[in-house]
């Protein structure tokens, strides 16, 4: 089980960055795998403070997370030999930092600049390349630093996001749990509970979540991280994954859809509620208090689209069984679902 060592959340965090480093005992050079806007919110900085310690450091930006991309980080890795590297950015700087760093055995530290999902404190990253469109397991971060100054920089709609990813936990631990009852899978109750408890926290604070309110993203935050813990101690993406992840995932290849990984989830989340026989209106009426999409239209993908999505998502990893496994439904059972849960009109 791997753990992050140092978490440090809060406002201009960025300034103990050295401190960590001396923590951790981590000298000498360091590597930040950043994107261009998240270089100017937040990687000059850290080159900086670094800087001034006496370490030195090189600076890679990448604009995705596709597999070129990691190879020229391990490339620039295995040129430099840095102590440590900086995953300074959103999902795909922070995933791209993350497998580098595991495939050359150095050790990553997480600096995120948004809250659109749960890959800031995981262990796992998706990879476009890979030929699987879901998280693989990589090493968890050996510290996160989360300065809430510089996320607030971010656009809300990833607050939005990162809290509809964060919701899912509900039928994904449902999910996770049908597996135990009916395929004898192996269940961590204390991995569950940490998911189930940081879903809960944001469904419970969801009035905190609105533009301007500094609470509602550091709620989130903290359950981001909780998330990414849940992870690390399950081994696996279990305790955060299931069926609704397996329709955004399904959505992607699809439709093509514009609409952000969480917010697909939260989409997601009500269509599994309810076929796990779940509360899936308390679910949508949160989301809609948040201002998340709740149907095709709001995510701008078609109805059809929807439909298939839910048909094929149990395709999507067959070895993990949830709900759409159990049901197999067909694709008028697909269509039924979509419509009662008002997710198609
Ligand atoms: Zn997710």
């Amino acid at each position: 089980m791997q753990l992050p060592r140092e978490v440090i959340v809060g406002k201009g965090v960025l300034a103990r960055i050295p401190e960590v480093m001396q923590r951790l005992g981590l000298k000498g050079s360091a590597l930040i795998v950043t994107g261009q806007k998240s270089c100017e919110i937040a990687g000059t900085r850290v080159k900086q403070l670094l800087e001034a310690n006496d370490i030195a450091v090189d600076i890679i930006q990448v604009d995705t997370a596709t597999i070129k991309d990691v190879t020229a980080i391990e490339e620039r890795i295995k040129q430099r030999k840095p102590n440590v590297l900086f995953g300074v950015g959103g999902g795909t700087k922070i995933d791209a930092a993350k497998l580098s760093s595991a495939a050359k055995g150095t050790p990553y530290i997480s600096v995120p600049t948004t809250l659109s999902h749960d890959g800031i404190a995981s262990p796992l990253a998706s990879v476009k390349g890979l030929g699987k469109p879901y998280s693989v397991m990589v090493q968890a971060p050996l510290a996160i630093i989360a300065d809430t100054e510089a996320i607030a920089q971010a656009p809300w709609r990833s607050v939005i996001s990162g809290c509809g990813d964060v919701i899912a936990k509900l039928t994904a631990v449902k999910d996770w749990q049908l597996a135990q009852s009916d395929k004898n899978e192996y269940y961590g109750e204390y991995a569950a509970s940490l998911a189930l408890m940081s879903a809960r926290l944001v469904m419970r604070n969801a009035e905190f979540i609105e533009p301007g309110n500094e609470e509602g993203p550091h709620i989130l935050l903290e359950a981001l991280i909780s998330c990414g813990v849940a992870m690390s101690i399950a081994g696996s993406s279990r305790p955060c994954s299931g069926s609704e992840h397996m329709f955004s995932h399904a959505l992607d290849q699809i439709s093509g859809s514009k609409a952000m990984h969480g917010e697909q989830c939260g989409v997601g989340t009500i269509l599994a509620a309810y076929l796990q026989g779940a509360n899936w209106r308390r679910i949508r009426n949160t989301l809609k208090q948040i201002k998340a999409p709740t149907n095709a239209s709001d995510m701008g993908v078609k109805d059809k689209d929807v439909v298939k999505a839910l048909e094929v998502a149990a395709k999507i990893r067959p070895e993990r069984y949830t709900i759409l496994h159990k049901l197999n439904l067909k694709r008028d059972a697909c269509e039924r679902a979509a419509r009662n849960t008002g997710v198609i009109k």
